[in-house]
């Protein structure tokens, strides 16, 4: 390793071993949570990292001690030439995952396989088909549903991401912990964020306490495990006595988790966003493309990684359209 070994180390000691990187700015569903309803205005192709570009600034990140990358969107797998960055990244020495809304996943499993990916997180919001249609705007319910199974039975680690909506879904948290009765997943509620025009608000959030009271009111305290959260680990995780999966809760919004955040994104535009609530961005293609090196656009990005949410360290800060709205929205960051 170079002398610049610590490129990825912030200012608040945190080393930067994770790797997100958005591929695709599109997405095949609409999710009323994660795109504005007028839609977002996509960067020109021109203006996409391609899958050579991807590959140089994902190796430089791992020359530096990134250990884990994880492809998101949009949607990663309607990118043309997802095959090909998979088989790029693949032959670099990471952890390499995806999270998808795993629409046409059913279509990758063997490239999924060849090129090592074992872990997958899935997005589905609501086990109810019509209410899947309500929050994504499309009737492709089934084919997730159905694709999550396949995954398991294909033998992948399945993780499945529930963004919790308050009179919308929070009905379903039950549910959704007695879909890990006989399948193998973790299915994790997710803190309803704040983004640029996702019409965000503290009242729609249903918090890790309130899942909790759902929980409590339902099994036994003596049937709530509480497991060991994995190092660097963004939910709080739990399961069930006897069921094969389990459960967890992601709360960047009511118990942040950023002292022990190890996660940097690159966007499918090439700029890196330092957390994944920072309203600053540096561009690393534009600088790649410049035949410059990006390591010391990487390390000042990395140095001004603030303390606590992008800056967003009050729950009345984040509650500030004026601030998060300087942000972009969800589905160009990537999640
Ligand atoms: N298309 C892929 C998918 O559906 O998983 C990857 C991209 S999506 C932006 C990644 C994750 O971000 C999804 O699990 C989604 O539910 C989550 N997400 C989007 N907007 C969110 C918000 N406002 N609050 C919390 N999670 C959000």
């Amino acid at each position: 390793m170079s002398e610049n070994k610590n490129i990825l180390t912030d200012s608040h000691g945190r080393d930067h071993t994770y790797l997100r990187i958005s591929l695709i700015e599109r997405c095949n569903l609409r999710c009323t949570y994660c795109m504005p309803e007028e839609g977002v205005k996509l960067s020109p192709k021109s203006s996409l990292m391609t899958y050579e570009e991807i590959y140089d600034i994902a190796k430089t990140f791992v020359e530096h001690g990134v250990t884990k990358i994880r492809l998101t969107g949009g949607e990663p797998l309607i990118r043309k030439d997802i095959p090909v960055i998979l088989e790029k990244l693949a032959a670099l020495p990471v952890e390499l995952s995806i999270t998808s809304n795993a629409v046409i996943i059913d279509k990758f499993i063997d490239v999924l396989k060849a090129n090592g990916v074992k872990k997958i997180n899935v997005s589905i919001d609501s086990l109810d088909a019509a209410k899947f249609k309500h929050i994504t705007r499309r009737h492709e319910f089934e084919k997730v549903y159905n694709n999550i199974l396949l995954l398991v039975k294909e033998g992948f680690e399945v993780k499945v991401n529930a963004v919790l909506i308050k009179g919308f879904n929070d009905n379903e948290i039950i549910d959704f912990i007695n879909f890990t009765k006989d399948l193998p997943i973790s299915v994790r509620f997710i803190e309803f964020m704040p983004f640029d025009g996702n019409k965000w608000d503290m009242g729609k959030m249903v918090s890790y306490a309130e899942v909790m009271q759902y929980v409590n009111a339902s099994f036994s305290e003596e049937n709530i495990e509480r497991l060991q959260d994995a190092p660097n680990d963004t939910s709080k995780n739990y399961k069930i006595k006897g069921y094969k999966g389990s459960f967890a809760i992601i709360s960047s919004v009511t118990n942040p988790f950023c002292d022990s955040c190890n996660r940097l994104r690159l966007t499918a535009n090439g700029q890196l966003k330092n957390c994944l609530f920072s309203s600053t961005e540096s561009d690393l293609l534009s600088t790649l493309r410049a035949g410059k090196s990006i390591e010391p656009v990487i390390k000042k990005a990395v140095q001004a990684k603030l303390k606590m949410r992008g800056g967003m360290d009050t729950l009345n800060k984040l509650q500030q359209p004026l601030l998060y709205s300087k942000n972009r929205s969800m589905i160009t960051i990537g999640g």
